[in-house]
């Protein structure tokens, strides 16, 4: 837990989230600003600042999320139309919240390449 991160918090529970998933490991909430109709965000509950800290160690993480991902994906019925999954790492990459995440994006055509 990093007492400045907000994510750690609403891992906590301390801030609310409509979270859709969680297990002891990671959780999944929507995003508060969603740029398309599903925006998820799928985190360590575990603080991991962003991709740069990934090491073999903590890669199992990594494997549940990606895991998880296609579960969403049917949960919500956008296999079949598709979606994408975005890590945004460091300031160039447009991190805003520096606490590992992946953004699950769907219900809309997105555009290729990104701004
Ligand atoms: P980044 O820009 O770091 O890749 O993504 C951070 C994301 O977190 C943004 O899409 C932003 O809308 C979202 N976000 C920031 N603060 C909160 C919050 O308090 N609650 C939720 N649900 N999302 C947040
Ligand atoms: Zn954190």
């Amino acid at each position: 837990m990093n007492d400045d991160c907000i994510f750690c918090k609403i891992a906590e529970g301390q801030i609310p989230a409509k979270i859709e998933y969680q297990d002891e490991d990671i959780l999944v909430f929507h995003d508060i600003t969603p740029q398309a109709p599903l925006h998820l965000l799928i985190i360590p509950k575990k603080h991991i600042t962003n991709a740069n800290e990934i090491r073999e160690e903590n890669a199992g993480i990594i494997s549940k999320i990606f895991t998880e991902i296609p579960k969403l994906a049917f949960q919500f019925g956008v296999n079949e139309k598709g979606y994408r999954i975005v890590n945004n790492c460091g300031k160039d990459g447009g991190q805003t919240v520096f606490h590992l995440h992946f953004h699950m994006l769907a219900g809309r055509h997105l555009a290729w390449p990104p701004g």
